[in-house]
């Protein structure tokens, strides 16, 4: 994983076959960022920190940009992440009742 610079550019984004930029916040939380989000392209010269980045958990608009350089290490970056179930909000369905197909 490489730290991005402070000044690179938007196109340090760009041919990255689809994987996210990971940013950390200055309070440590982690998400990764899609390519799509930072509307970046070959020739975009425009600081990627120049984004309005913001923490989801905390607000924070201080992140550090890492480069995430093969799918292994997406993969491995994802297992870190919290998981769906701790960001998603709390749902109204019951839980699938385990006994239900008994008779
Ligand atoms: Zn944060």
């Amino acid at each position: 994983m490489l730290q991005l610079p402070q000044d690179a550019p938007g196109s340090v984004a760009t041919g990255r076959s689809g994987r996210p930029l990971l940013a950390i916040c200055s309070s440590g939380h982690r998400r990764t960022v899609p390519f799509r989000l930072l509307m970046a392209s070959e020739a975009d010269r425009t600081p990627l920190y120049g984004r309005p980045f913001k923490c989801r958990a905390c607000g924070s608009r201080e992140v550090t940009l890492f480069d995430i350089e093969s799918q292994a290490e997406l993969d491995h970056v994802r297992t870190s992440l919290p998981s769906e179930e701790v960001i998603r909000a709390p749902t109204t369905h019951r839980p699938p009742d385990p006994h239900a197909d008994f008779v």
